[in-house]
Protein backbone atom coordinates (compact mmCIF):
# COMPACT_ATOMS: atom_id res chain seq x y z
CA UNK A 1 0.00 0.00 0.00
CA UNK A 2 1.09 3.71 -0.76
CA UNK A 3 2.85 5.04 2.27
CA UNK A 4 -0.19 8.07 2.57
CA UNK A 5 -2.71 6.31 1.71
CA UNK A 6 -1.49 3.36 4.80
CA UNK A 7 -0.86 6.86 6.98
CA UNK A 8 -4.45 8.15 6.26
CA UNK A 9 -6.33 5.24 7.32
CA UNK A 10 -4.01 5.00 10.32
CA UNK A 11 -5.73 8.22 10.94
CA UNK A 12 -8.98 7.83 10.56
CA UNK A 13 -9.43 3.75 11.57
CA UNK A 14 -6.76 4.17 14.35
CA UNK A 15 -3.10 3.46 14.61
CA UNK A 16 -2.02 7.14 15.04
CA UNK A 17 -3.33 9.52 17.41
CA UNK A 18 -3.17 13.28 16.40
CA UNK A 19 -2.03 14.77 19.80
CA UNK A 20 -2.90 18.82 19.99
CA UNK A 21 0.42 20.57 21.58
CA UNK A 22 -1.18 24.25 21.21
CA UNK A 23 -2.00 26.36 23.91
CA UNK A 24 -5.97 28.29 23.44
CA UNK A 25 -5.37 31.72 22.54
CA UNK A 26 -7.24 34.06 23.77
CA UNK A 27 -6.76 37.42 26.07
CA UNK A 28 -5.99 35.43 28.86
CA UNK A 29 -2.69 33.66 27.27
CA UNK A 30 0.18 34.59 29.44
CA UNK A 31 2.79 36.59 27.62
CA UNK A 32 6.58 37.38 28.59
CA UNK A 33 6.95 40.05 30.48
CA UNK A 34 10.25 42.31 29.96
CA UNK A 35 12.43 44.88 32.27
CA UNK A 36 10.39 48.26 32.02
CA UNK A 37 12.99 49.75 29.61
CA UNK A 38 12.08 47.18 26.83
CA UNK A 39 9.10 47.23 24.62
CA UNK A 40 6.33 44.85 25.52
CA UNK A 41 4.50 42.19 23.57
CA UNK A 42 1.11 42.51 23.02
CA UNK A 43 -1.80 40.56 24.64
CA UNK A 44 -3.95 38.20 22.01
CA UNK A 45 -6.95 40.68 21.37
CA UNK A 46 -10.19 40.02 19.05
CA UNK A 47 -12.22 42.90 17.63
CA UNK A 48 -15.65 42.10 16.71
CA UNK A 49 -16.28 43.04 12.89
CA UNK A 50 -19.79 41.77 13.28
CA UNK A 51 -22.05 38.93 14.74
CA UNK A 52 -25.38 38.19 12.78
CA UNK A 53 -26.01 41.93 13.45
CA UNK A 54 -26.75 45.03 11.04
CA UNK A 55 -22.57 44.83 10.25
CA UNK A 56 -23.28 41.63 8.81
CA UNK A 57 -26.66 40.14 8.87
CA UNK A 58 -25.34 36.70 8.21
CA UNK A 59 -21.96 36.31 9.33
CA UNK A 60 -19.73 36.56 12.19
CA UNK A 61 -16.12 37.91 12.04
CA UNK A 62 -13.24 39.19 13.76
CA UNK A 63 -10.30 41.50 13.51
CA UNK A 64 -7.20 40.18 15.36
CA UNK A 65 -4.35 41.62 17.17
CA UNK A 66 -1.15 39.70 18.51
CA UNK A 67 2.42 39.85 19.04
CA UNK A 68 4.51 37.60 16.59
CA UNK A 69 5.54 36.03 20.31
CA UNK A 70 1.58 35.35 21.91
CA UNK A 71 1.19 32.05 22.89
CA UNK A 72 2.31 28.47 21.36
CA UNK A 73 4.61 30.18 18.69
CA UNK A 74 7.80 29.61 16.66
CA UNK A 75 10.58 31.71 17.04
CA UNK A 76 12.38 32.25 13.85
CA UNK A 77 16.32 32.93 13.10
CA UNK A 78 15.81 36.40 12.96
CA UNK A 79 14.27 36.66 16.03
CA UNK A 80 18.08 36.90 17.55
CA UNK A 81 20.92 39.02 16.79
CA UNK A 82 22.55 36.26 16.51
CA UNK A 83 20.75 34.89 13.41
CA UNK A 84 19.73 38.61 11.76
CA UNK A 85 20.76 37.77 8.56
CA UNK A 86 18.90 34.34 8.84
CA UNK A 87 15.39 33.38 7.65
CA UNK A 88 11.90 34.98 8.64
CA UNK A 89 8.87 33.15 9.58
CA UNK A 90 7.89 33.27 6.17
CA UNK A 91 11.30 31.72 4.59
CA UNK A 92 11.22 28.72 6.24
CA UNK A 93 11.05 25.03 4.15
CA UNK A 94 7.80 23.83 4.21
CA UNK A 95 9.45 20.11 4.82
CA UNK A 96 11.27 21.54 7.77
CA UNK A 97 7.59 22.21 9.06
CA UNK A 98 7.01 18.74 9.50
CA UNK A 99 9.79 16.45 11.54
CA UNK A 100 10.49 14.27 14.21
CA UNK A 101 10.45 14.81 17.74
CA UNK A 102 11.60 13.20 21.12
CA UNK A 103 10.56 14.02 24.79
CA UNK A 104 13.06 14.86 27.22
CA UNK A 105 10.72 14.23 30.41
CA UNK A 106 12.28 16.33 33.48
CA UNK A 107 9.43 17.44 35.11
CA UNK A 108 10.22 15.71 38.41
CA UNK A 109 13.30 17.82 38.80
CA UNK A 110 11.15 20.92 37.93
CA UNK A 111 8.52 20.59 40.55
CA UNK A 112 11.23 20.71 43.08
CA UNK A 113 13.02 23.12 41.33
CA UNK A 114 12.08 25.93 39.03
CA UNK A 115 14.98 27.30 38.21
CA UNK A 116 16.31 24.05 36.81
CA UNK A 117 18.80 24.09 33.90
CA UNK A 118 19.28 21.58 31.39
CA UNK A 119 22.93 20.08 30.80
CA UNK A 120 24.78 18.94 28.30
CA UNK A 121 25.02 15.48 30.38
CA UNK A 122 21.76 15.09 30.85
CA UNK A 123 20.57 15.00 27.45
CA UNK A 124 23.76 12.33 26.90
CA UNK A 125 21.80 10.03 29.42
CA UNK A 126 19.15 10.61 28.06
CA UNK A 127 20.26 9.50 24.81
CA UNK A 128 21.93 7.02 26.44
CA UNK A 129 18.60 5.43 27.19
CA UNK A 130 16.64 6.27 24.47
CA UNK A 131 18.91 6.83 21.50
CA UNK A 132 20.11 9.79 19.62
CA UNK A 133 18.69 12.85 19.12
CA UNK A 134 17.05 13.08 15.34
CA UNK A 135 18.56 14.74 13.21
CA UNK A 136 16.93 17.23 11.76
CA UNK A 137 14.14 16.90 14.35
CA UNK A 138 12.91 18.91 17.43
CA UNK A 139 14.09 18.18 21.09
CA UNK A 140 10.76 18.38 23.19
CA UNK A 141 11.50 19.58 26.74
CA UNK A 142 9.31 18.63 29.25
CA UNK A 143 9.01 20.37 32.27
CA UNK A 144 5.27 20.31 33.58
CA UNK A 145 4.86 23.76 33.15
CA UNK A 146 2.20 23.29 31.32
CA UNK A 147 -0.22 23.12 34.29
CA UNK A 148 0.39 27.04 35.04
CA UNK A 149 -0.36 28.31 31.72
CA UNK A 150 -4.00 29.56 32.70
CA UNK A 151 -2.56 32.01 34.82
CA UNK A 152 -0.08 34.60 33.91
CA UNK A 153 1.33 35.15 37.56
CA UNK A 154 2.00 31.24 38.15
CA UNK A 155 3.56 30.90 34.43
CA UNK A 156 6.26 33.52 35.00
CA UNK A 157 6.53 32.72 38.69
CA UNK A 158 8.45 36.20 38.88
CA UNK A 159 9.32 37.50 42.40
CA UNK A 160 11.54 40.64 43.03
CA UNK A 161 14.59 38.51 42.06
CA UNK A 162 12.88 38.28 38.50
CA UNK A 163 10.91 35.25 36.68
CA UNK A 164 11.68 31.76 38.20
CA UNK A 165 11.10 29.14 35.53
CA UNK A 166 12.76 26.29 34.41
CA UNK A 167 15.76 26.55 30.91
CA UNK A 168 18.76 25.76 29.65
CA UNK A 169 22.30 26.13 30.72
CA UNK A 170 24.76 28.49 29.29
CA UNK A 171 27.33 25.83 27.92
CA UNK A 172 24.12 23.79 27.03
CA UNK A 173 22.19 26.21 24.83
CA UNK A 174 25.82 26.28 23.22
CA UNK A 175 26.16 22.81 22.56
CA UNK A 176 22.26 22.79 21.30
CA UNK A 177 22.75 25.31 18.74
CA UNK A 178 26.32 24.85 17.83
CA UNK A 179 26.85 20.53 17.96
CA UNK A 180 23.51 18.99 18.47
CA UNK A 181 21.65 17.69 15.00
CA UNK A 182 18.51 19.21 16.32
CA UNK A 183 16.18 21.78 14.35
CA UNK A 184 15.13 23.73 17.23
CA UNK A 185 14.35 23.16 20.97
CA UNK A 186 10.75 23.08 22.17
CA UNK A 187 9.68 24.17 25.51
CA UNK A 188 6.24 24.75 27.49
CA UNK A 189 7.69 27.88 29.27
CA UNK A 190 6.76 31.43 28.02
CA UNK A 191 10.33 31.30 26.23
CA UNK A 192 12.92 28.73 25.35
CA UNK A 193 15.45 30.59 28.14
CA UNK A 194 15.26 30.25 32.16
CA UNK A 195 13.64 32.44 33.30
CA UNK A 196 16.82 33.88 34.93
CA UNK A 197 18.51 34.02 31.77
CA UNK A 198 18.66 37.54 31.67
CA UNK A 199 21.46 37.36 34.12
CA UNK A 200 23.31 34.60 32.33
CA UNK A 201 26.28 35.35 30.06
CA UNK A 202 25.63 35.85 27.20
CA UNK A 203 21.88 36.60 28.10
CA UNK A 204 19.27 34.46 26.71
CA UNK A 205 22.06 31.91 25.46
CA UNK A 206 19.03 29.83 24.29
CA UNK A 207 18.07 32.20 21.80
CA UNK A 208 21.37 32.97 21.23
CA UNK A 209 22.48 29.75 19.73
CA UNK A 210 19.23 28.58 17.88
CA UNK A 211 19.02 31.58 16.23
CA UNK A 212 22.49 32.46 15.67
CA UNK A 213 22.62 28.85 14.21
CA UNK A 214 19.70 29.48 11.90
CA UNK A 215 17.77 26.53 14.44
CA UNK A 216 13.96 27.41 15.29
CA UNK A 217 12.45 27.97 18.90
CA UNK A 218 8.96 26.55 20.14
CA UNK A 219 6.84 27.45 22.99
CA UNK A 220 4.30 27.16 25.39
CA UNK A 221 3.24 24.02 24.37
CA UNK A 222 1.55 21.52 26.13
CA UNK A 223 0.06 17.89 26.59
CA UNK A 224 3.81 16.62 26.32
CA UNK A 225 2.80 13.95 28.17
CA UNK A 226 0.70 12.20 26.03
CA UNK A 227 3.96 11.81 23.55
CA UNK A 228 6.51 8.65 24.06
CA UNK A 229 10.29 9.45 24.31
CA UNK A 230 10.56 9.03 20.72
CA UNK A 231 9.11 8.45 17.58
CA UNK A 232 6.43 10.97 17.51
CA UNK A 233 5.94 13.65 13.93
CA UNK A 234 5.71 17.34 14.80
CA UNK A 235 3.41 19.63 12.21
CA UNK A 236 4.53 22.37 12.93
CA UNK A 237 2.55 25.76 11.03
CA UNK A 238 3.42 29.45 11.88
CA UNK A 239 1.96 31.44 9.65
CA UNK A 240 3.91 32.90 6.54
CA UNK A 241 4.60 36.60 8.01
CA UNK A 242 6.86 38.13 4.94
CA UNK A 243 10.50 39.60 7.31
CA UNK A 244 8.00 38.31 10.59
CA UNK A 245 10.41 37.09 12.92
CA UNK A 246 8.03 34.33 14.77
CA UNK A 247 4.26 33.53 14.79
CA UNK A 248 1.70 31.95 17.10
CA UNK A 249 1.67 28.71 15.52
CA UNK A 250 -1.08 25.20 15.83
CA UNK A 251 1.38 22.37 16.99
CA UNK A 252 -0.07 18.98 16.37
CA UNK A 253 1.99 15.73 16.94
CA UNK A 254 1.17 12.09 15.47
CA UNK A 255 1.64 9.58 17.70
CA UNK A 256 1.34 5.77 16.77
CA UNK A 257 -0.51 4.00 19.22
MN1 LIG B 1 9.49 33.82 21.01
Amino acid sequence: MPILESFAAALTGGGVDVVDLTAPLSADTPVIQLPPEFAQTARFELEELSRYDDRGPAWYWNNIRTGEHTGTHLDAPNHWVTGKDGGDVASIPAARLIAPAVVLDFSDRVAAEPDFLLEVQHVREWEEAHGPLPAGGWLLYRTGWDARSDSQERFLNADADGPHTPGVSTDCARWLGEEAPILGLGVETVGTDAGAAHSFDPPFPCHAALMGSGKYGLTQLQNLAQLPPRGAVLVVAPLPIVSGSGSPARVLALVER
